[in-house]
């Protein structure tokens, strides 16, 4: 059995759902559908909730605007009347849903972590039914089935949510595998689950690859496919290095490292279910159908020069935590780091010496954590320093922890070009270490550890 999993950027307009449809029945296989929502919709949703917060007439507007741009796709796309006004109608009692909570942000003034999650999971439950829409009115079995409904249980962290695997996984070996039993293909929203205590908790942006390794556990498929616009990983963003290949294999960990590095190709998570049971990912390009992309399995391999990928992240900003002996004193990173995840600001990734901690966060998060951090420190800290606009390189390959003499070519390699590195992490993971550049350095970077590796 398959899980197929398209993400935003496949699902358009009725074109580009059609194009789902037609990928789909080209499979013999049992399978599985997990959707993400309309391009742009999460976006819209979140906007909605900041717009709501300060303005009851608009509320309206946007709930009308998300409306029409699902009608207008579930009425091109769907080719059969009676159909279409039960898909019809679906969306508008969604539609009405999302408006009640949208009205109840603005007279209370605030938005809790339980109202967002909600709102923003709406893009998906309505993506679900078009797809349904379309199968259905070409006599092909179909069902849209929602993360709560089929019982994707999860820890309930609002925002960044873990699957409870044997939970969901005796849930959904009933509720799908009823379904696929019945020949029906079903198509399960991604991207969210619900709590024990039955709250829509989401798996984080760009989580619905998340749910497909989810139900790819529970269901012991044997592979997951992702579909995209591209072919899948390559040695680095084509946009800098015009050289750049495609890489036909990876490791998880590699793959979920490079994700981690802005490569937007899968979302880190989907590793985690799919690990231990060893289910492969391939990474399939709808405009290129008959193209196995990337496959993503346990058993790496070690090239000879070793490194298999540069990826990079601009928009970084780094908080230092200065102080003789911040690294040495119990409990500094703890407190520190807790502070700032409690107002909902990810850290990327730590780098710690002895007088000195560094956070290394998204830009738009770093005035935000720098003002913080700076009110409320320990006693150990004497000072607090933002640096700005820096990026993150990530240099990844199996093998590396292993091999003698890599870091010093990459710094040579970018010390030729004049590119000063303001900080490293090596060692922390063993498929990948990490280098950090004022982010105007970024291409004579990554151009120079390209060509230090595959000599082009
Ligand atoms: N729609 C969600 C997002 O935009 C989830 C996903 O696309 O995977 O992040
Ligand atoms: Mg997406």
């Amino acid at each position: 059995m398959k899980i197929i999993k398209f993400g935003g950027s496949s699902l358009t307009d009725a074109i580009s759902y059609h194009r789902v449809k037609d990928i789909l029945l080209r499979e013999k296989e049992d399978k599985v559908l997990v959707l993400s929502a309309m391009q742009g919709i999460t976006k819209k949703l979140q906007k909605a909730i900041r717009t709501a917060l300060k303005d009851e007439d608009e509320v309206e507007c946007i709930i009308k605007e998300i409306t029409k741009k699902h009608q207008i796709v579930a009425t091109q796309a769907i080719r059969d009347t009676e159909i279409l006004s039960d898909i019809l109608e679906r969306i508008e009692k969604k539609m009405k849903r999302l408006e009640r909570l949208l009205y109840g942000i603005n007279y209370t003034e605030e938005v809790t972590a339980k109202s967002r999650d909600m709102i923003l999971s709406f893009g998906e439950r309505l993506s679900v039914h078009i797809m349904e829409g379309i199968f259905r009115a070409e006599g092909i079995k179909s069902r849209a089935m929602e993360a709560d409904e089929i019982g994707i249980i999860t820890d309930g962290e609002f925002g960044n949510a873990t699957a409870d695997l044997k939970h969901t996984r005796k849930n959904l070996k009933k509720t799908i595998g009823q379904e696929l039993d019945r020949g029906v293909i079903p198509v399960v929203t991604g991207f969210f689950g619900q709590s024990k205590d039955g709250y829509t908790t989401l798996f984080g942006f760009g989580g619905s690859d998340y749910t497909a390794g989810i139900i790819a556990y529970s269901l012991d498929s044997n592979v997951v496919e992702v579909w995209k616009d591209v072919d899948g990983f390559m040695s680095a963003d084509p946009k800098l290095v015009s050289q750049a290949h495609f890489i036909d294999r990876l490791s998880y960990a590699e793959a979920a490292e490079l994700a981690y590095f802005g490569a937007k190709i899968l979302h880190p998570r989907i590793v985690q279910p799919l690990e231990p049971k060893g289910i492969p990912i391939v990474i399939k390009n709808a405009y290129n159908p008959d193209r196995t992309g990337t496959v993503i399995e346990k058993e790496g391999y070690q090239r000879e020069d070793v490194i298999k990928s540069v990826a990079y992240t601009r928009d970084i900003g780094v908080i230092k935590i200065e102080g003789v002996g911040v690294g040495c004193k119990p409990g500094v990173l703890s407190f520190m780091a807790s502070t700032v995840s409690e107002h909902g600001i990810n850290i990327k990734s730590v780098i710690t010496a002895q007088t000195s901690i560094n956070f290394i966060v998204d830009m738009e998060d770093l005035e935000e954590c720098y003002k913080l951090l700076r009110k409320k420190h320990s006693s150990a800290v004497e000072e607090v320093v933002k640096m700005e606009d820096e990026a993150l390189i990530g240099i990844v390959g199996e093998g590396m922890s292993v091999t003698r003499g890599l870091a010093a070519r990459v710094f040579s390699a970018i010390a030729e070009e004049h590119v000063n590195v303001d900080m490293i992490s090596y060692g922390a993971s063993k498929v990948a270490f990490y280098l950090i550049v004022k982010g105007k350095y970024i291409e004579r970077a990554v151009k120079a550890i390209h060509k230090e590796f595959f000599k082009v």
